[in-house]
């Protein structure tokens, strides 16, 4: 008779397809990546820097902002460079990523 204490056979590994989000998101919280993050609001003036029929998006702070890298990371942007980031808006953000998405899943002929 074999007694289960603590069954530490039964263990299992949540992060089999995790790794890659986990290391992204890391990226995000060094305090290189904050400096960055705050050089771009500041440059903005905390307020969304997104054109739409030649006017500037209005939202501003206290509004939540993003800082966007313009080239994003996985498409080979700089991380850490200023001229690369943008001060977007959630709504901005959200379909810029989208379309940066789209763009990249786009099928080339
Ligand atoms: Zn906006």
């Amino acid at each position: 008779m074999v007694k289960q204490i603590g069954q530490p056979h039964r263990q299992v590994d949540l992060r089999s397809a995790k790794p890659i989000a986990k290391k992204a998101d890391a990226e995000l919280l060094t305090p290189e990546h904050r400096a960055w993050r705050t050089a771009v609001l500041q440059r903005a003036g905390y307020r969304c820097q997104a054109i739409e029929d030649g006017k500037r998006c209005h939202v501003s702070a206290p509004a939540r902002l993003f800082a966007d890298h313009i080239v994003e990371r996985k498409d080979g942007g700089a991380p850490l460079d200023p001229r690369n980031g943008q001060c977007l808006c959630g709504s901005h953000h959200t379909l810029k990523t989208h379309a940066e998405r789209v763009k990249r899943m786009a099928i080339k002929y």
